[in-house]
């Protein structure tokens, strides 16, 4: 497969953009360097780059394109809010609409705010908790990502239930010293930093089903504890729902694990491919908000038509019947197909999945924590991904990333599919 164009449009992008690329995990560092591939129109299932060539898109945009790329019902959305102006500075009657429709899905988020990425859902989940309870310190579990604000670029100290270090040049250490990292599954460990530091602890931040290194269920009985320690010390657990939200059932994975936070960030999949973030939790908890309460938070584009029409015909589309169960039955299809050729070409590797999404893992050990998805072998990622991107399958260029099933995937994409991943494994 040529891809000379795509080579050119990266020198002249390293030329004008930095690194020639706008988010880094776009690169292609982790998968052996060179120019990424660089798309220029995509519809349903497929993207089409430069050189012309086609891929089925397991990228999804990092999760946004649930509904496929360029779906009618969201096109017809966005059509509309553009022929209507795009942004107001006022209240709309479509916020209102979508903050109800969000509010019947995830009832905890009691009262709702949007603003305009996961970055800022999180971080203002953050600023809320703090008011509320009047303390500084945030625990997170190892590995989640929870966007790039310096409160959460932190990874753990020397030790589980040590004092953050900052994970990005930039941060201050007094910043990142206000957060503790600890291991995901791992109840003992929470316990233990709880125990040091609850009473400092103004939230828990944790991505229910961990969408960031591959896909990651939490263990039977482990949010229900995070919850249960979080609020005997007195603080607030906080779901980054951002990735999770609406992607394995109509609402969040808190409705499908049955467990309740106090604050949710969302984004992604609730802009319906346009620029969003939201959050929301308990009434007397967001009462602490501008101009209800002392906490600010605001933002011009915040609300704005455009992506909140996308997203309610977004939610639209997945609340139709059958759409999760046709998640599932695919996303079984397609693992069980890789398990077959890993097992028929002897690759090892694990594989994890939650309805639609899933996560191949180069390495013999489970992965249920992040120390076990880093030990995932990278090269051999490397090459899996190469193969696959000349099969025409893109998946993202990281070694534990997921891959995500769209609505518009079809049982013939999936076939495609395996039948690629087996040729990739026989050459591995
Ligand atoms: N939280 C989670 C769980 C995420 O996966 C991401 C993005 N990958 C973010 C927050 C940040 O969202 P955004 O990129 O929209 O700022």
């Amino acid at each position: 497969m040529k891809r000379e164009r795509s080579a050119q449009l990266h020198e002249q992008a390293l030329d004008v953009i930095l690194g020639g690329v706008n988010s880094p995990s776009r690169s292609f560092k982790a998968v052996g360097g060179g120019a990424p591939v660089t798309m220029e129109r995509a519809q349903g299932a497929y993207f089409w780059d430069v050189d012309g060539n086609r891929y089925i898109d397991y990228l999804a945009a990092y999760g946004p394109i649930i509904t496929g790329h360029a779906h009618p019902h969201v096109t017809k959305a966005i059509c509309e809010a553009a022929t209507n102006g795009t942004l107001y500075g006022t209240p709309t009657p479509w916020e209102i609409t979508f903050a109800n429709m969000i509010r019947e899905a995830i009832p905890s988020m009691e009262r709702i705010r949007f603003n305009n990425s996961g970055t800022e859902a999180v971080m203002t989940c953050i600023r809320v908790a703090r008011a509320y309870t009047g303390r500084v310190k945030i625990i997170k579990f190892a590995g989640c990502y929870h966007g790039h604000s310096d409160l959460v670029l932190v990874a753990a100290g020397s030790g589980p239930s040590t004092l953050g270090i900052p994970d990005s040049a930039g941060i201050p250490q007094s910043i990142a010293s206000e957060v503790i990292t600890v291991p995901f599954n791992n109840v003992q460990a929470f316990a233990e930093a709880m125990s040091k530091w609850g009473s400092e602890t103004a939230c828990v931040l944790v991505e229910p089903i961990v969408g960031n290194f591959g896909i990651v269920a939490p263990e039977p009985g482990f949010l229900e504890e995070v919850n249960r320690i979080t609020h005997e010390a007195g603080a607030l657990v906080v779901y980054d729902e951002v990735i999770t939200a609406f992607r394995f059932c109509y609402g969040g994975a808190q409705n499908l694990l049955g467990v309740e936070p106090d604050l949710t960030a969302l984004g992604k999949i609730i802009g319906g491919g346009l620029p969003i973030g939201a959050y929301g939790g308990r009434r007397e908890i967001m009462e602490q908000v501008a101009p209800l309460g002392p906490a600010y938070q605001a933002g011009t584009m915040a609300g704005n038509p455009a992506s909140i029409r996308a997203g309610i015909a977004c939610l639209e589309v997945l609340k139709q019947p059958g759409v999760y169960d046709e998640f599932e039955r695919l996303g079984a299809m397609l693992a069980n197909g890789i398990i077959e050729a890993a097992n028929k070409h002897g690759v090892t590797i694990q594989l994890n999945r939650v309805k639609g999404a899933l996560a191949v893992y180069f390495t013999d050990e489970p992965v249920s924590d992040y120390d076990a998805a880093q030990k995932a072998n990278g090269e051999i990622f490397a090459r899996f991904f190469q193969l696959m991107l000349n099969e025409g399958v893109c998946l993202a260029p990281s070694k534990y990333e997921a891959w995500f099933v769209t609505t518009a995937h079809t049982e013939e994409d999936i076939q495609f599919t395996i039948a690629a991943v087996d040729r990739a494994f026989s050459q591995l």
